[in-house]
């Protein structure tokens, strides 16, 4: 097999497991509880928020842990929403944000607030100057995401929350995609609030954490016991806590070896794609991008099809992103970039990870051409092309 999804979701790290697993067999306390069993928990939660802290340059304090990377988004945008909406009830983001963030917001909207979409250009970048120019008066929040999961844009992150901090608004950034990737400094990037998720940096599904700036104030998703300072209630996810931390303090030993490499394979997937697949798009910004996804629109044919193509071959790809690839709908992202929905159907997403090898990549690229010619023979869109002389 060959695995080329890494922006949907990676394997845990068998360093990760393996301090997850005491957590999950002997040391099972609730880290709630009066007794030492308990207090081994407390401890294993406490440096964990302190590996995670110090990564990016927090303090213990600021990090809470939550379910997975949507519920940071979920309670980043609408915990703020509820605690400032005194203030106002306008907020700012982008087209192309993941879906934790895009249905957050539509969930405001649907609550009474007012919500600013702002454009992108066709490389996927958000223009810092529109987004100064869509600030009100009652803006509370604006949140942008860090890294683009579905082509890979890096937004101007820092630029961003500078403004936002001249005008006096809060700002949240989306890091899922971005931890481990790039540096990542909650001073240098001006952000109040950033989210993360474990199960994209090599550790387990279902634990995410939020990063909140001290003095932020965010009305609680989850209500019930005081974990986490009070502001999400429930039981620790000791293990995935544990795994999350490991998983952040490997990234502190080994990101930047293992990003030199997948940015030579990424580079040698879109060079090699370019050169022998005709009528490719390379989709988001050619140098503004992150170092694991290769992103393309093959033109005249469906990603679908593609995709069952690479899976007969043992290649695990991704068309648009995940939540969007189980429906036949075009990818939000892309039709916010300007492409057309036929244009958009053809995407394809290769996102690298640590394991990957230079092998893989050229088996991929070798397979490739002939699938595209095959379903492009049988494609009424080239048939189509050709008849009008497109192609
Ligand atoms: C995967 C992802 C999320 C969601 O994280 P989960 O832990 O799967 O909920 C949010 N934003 C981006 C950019 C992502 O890539």
């Amino acid at each position: 097999m060959i695995y080329l999804d890494h922006a949907a979701t990676t394997k845990v790290d068998p360093q990760v497991f393996a301090a997850m697993r005491p957590f999950l067999q002997d040391q099972y306390g609730n880290p709630s509880s009066f007794y030492r069993l308990a207090a081994q928990a407390r401890r294993a939660l406490e440096e964990a928020r302190g590996q995670v802290a110090q990564y990016i340059n927090a303090k213990p304090g600021e990090i809470i842990f939550t379910g997975c990377g949507s519920e940071a988004d979920n309670f980043a945008i609408k915990g703020t929403a509820w605690a400032y909406r005194d203030q106002g009830r306008h907020i700012i983001t982008s087209a192309i944000e993941h879906h934790a963030v895009l249905d957050s917001c539509k969930s405001l909207e649907a609550d009474g607030f007012e919500v600013t979409y702002l454009p992108v250009d066709n490389t996927g970048l958000v223009d810092p100057h529109q987004l100064g120019a869509a600030i009100r008066d009652d803006t509370i929040l604006v949140t942008i995401m860090h890294g683009n999961n579905e082509v890979g844009t890096i937004e101007p992150i820092s630029e961003i929350g500078s403004l936002c901090r001249e005008r006096g608004v809060l700002f949240h950034s989306d890091a899922v995609q971005t931890l481990g990737k790039l540096p990542i400094d909650v001073e240098k990037l001006n952000v109040d609030m950033l989210a993360f998720s474990a199960h994209k940096i090599y550790g387990p599904k279902g634990v995410g954490a939020l990063y909140v700036r001290r003095g932020v104030k965010l009305r609680r998703l989850i209500d019930g016991g005081s974990q986490e300072f009070g502001k999400r209630a429930g039981t620790e996810n000791v293990a995935g806590i544990v795994g999350l931390g490991k998983a952040v303090e490997l990234l502190a030993e080994r990101a930047d070896e293992d990003n030199q490499h997948i940015t030579t394979l990424r580079d040698q997937l879109i060079s090699n794609i370019q050169q022998r697949i005709e009528h490719v798009i390379l989709t988001g910004h050619p140098t503004q991008r992150l170092p694991h996804i290769a992103s393309f629109c093959v033109r005249y044919i469906e990603g679908e099809g593609i995709l069952l193509s690479l899976d007969a071959e043992g290649i695990c790809a991704s068309s648009g992103s995940a939540c969007t690839s189980g429906s036949l709908e075009a990818s939000h992202v892309l039709l916010a970039m300007g492409y057309s929905h036929d244009v958009a159907h053809g995407s394809l997403r290769l996102s690298l990870g640590r394991e990957n090898t230079e092998q893989q990549v050229a088996r991929v690229v070798e397979v490739l051409p002939d699938m595209v010619k095959r379903l492009r023979d049988i494609s009424p869109l080239w048939a189509d092309a050709h008849r009008s002389g497109q192609v």
